[in-house]
């Protein structure tokens, strides 16, 4: 099949996204989507949901996550499309992965009150809903409110990245591990947005070949993380590696979001959409 408006990459209340999966999928269908799929951050959770929600709307649907990996000093996400959501081993690791954030926002909730910032840790809390969810998001959601800074891009420029005082540095899963979850369960990993990791060369080609080697087959080429620019470079290295592409808009809110879900430009015609190795994998009711 070949859809014309895939958008495989968002997030909902599951994770640090503000809509419901329900209200995703109808957001989706709205906007023409043809094939979506539902990419929390390192949780399942909103599958079940997103199924039924999607399937209610005849709109073609892949089961997705987002798992965040540690690698040459950096954070970088694999997206997973496809897989068995309720497949034990897929389902363990991404258990034992988000076990590590309620200590991390608890250590960040101390960091910011060093700076004067106090509550944060419950504050934050309160949007995440569960302590295992909690990301840098519902931080920076709880800053704005209580008017520390005036919008999110501010205050992870200000507090939540790389030096600044409420940054945490965290030790996610491996680079190896995350695929073997997504291709286990019977899916396909794709290396997220990979122009915002400020890799050298010589580091983001160990990434790719790296994720090559253990079993990776994708790489989002647009995104709404991706300058068009980097759109094109990222093309390139699809071709370079012989990896299929993905496009998602990696929406996260109506309010805090710059790329709606289902707006983004298409895939260059040449590249092998990601959804050429998944047709098997899409929940459709048509
Ligand atoms: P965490 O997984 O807790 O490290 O949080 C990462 C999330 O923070 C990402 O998935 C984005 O949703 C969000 N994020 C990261 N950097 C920025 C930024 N510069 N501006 C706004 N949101 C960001
Ligand atoms: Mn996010
Ligand atoms: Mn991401
Ligand atoms: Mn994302």
């Amino acid at each position: 099949m070949n859809y014309q408006n895939a958008d495989l990459h968002c997030h909902s209340v599951v994770s640090d996204g503000t809509l419901s999966p329900e209200d995703l999928a109808q957001r989706a269908k709205s906007n023409g989507v043809d094939l979506w799929a539902l990419t929390d951050h390192d949780e399942v959770g909103g599958q079940e949901r997103a199924i039924k929600a999607a399937q209610a709307l005849r709109l073609p649907y892949l089961t997705g996550t987002e798992i965040s990996v540690s690698f040459a000093g950096k954070t970088v996400h694999i997206v997973g499309l496809g897989f068995d959501h309720l497949h034990p081993y897929l389902v363990g690791g991404l258990g034992a992965t988000r076990g590590g954030r309620d200590a991390r926002a608890q250590e960040m909730s101390s960091q910011l009150e060093k700076v004067g910032i106090k509550g944060a840790y419950e504050g934050a809390l309160k949007y995440a809903g569960n302590p295992h969810l909690i990301s840098r998001t519902h931080f920076a959601r709880f800053l704005v409110e209580t008017g520390v800074c005036s919008n999110t891009s501010e205050v992870f420029r200000k507090y939540l990245t790389n030096d600044k005082p409420g940054y945490v540095e965290h030790k996610w899963a491996t680079l190896s591990d995350a695929v073997s979850w997504i291709t286990q369960a019977h899916g396909v990993a794709i290396i997220a947005h990979p122009a915002r990791y400020g890799f050298t060369p010589n580091e983001e080609y160990a990434l790719f070949t790296d994720f090559i080697e253990h079993g990776g087959k994708g790489v989002e080429v647009v995104t709404g993380s991706h300058t068009s620019e980097e759109a094109t470079r990222y093309a390139d290295v699809a071709r370079e590696f012989k990896l299929c592409a993905s496009r998602g808009s990696d929406f996260h809110s109506p309010t805090e979001s710059r790329i709606d879900l289902g707006t983004l430009p298409p895939l260059p015609s040449d590249l092998t959409p990601v959804w050429s190795l998944l047709e098997p994998r899409v929940h459709s009711n048509q």
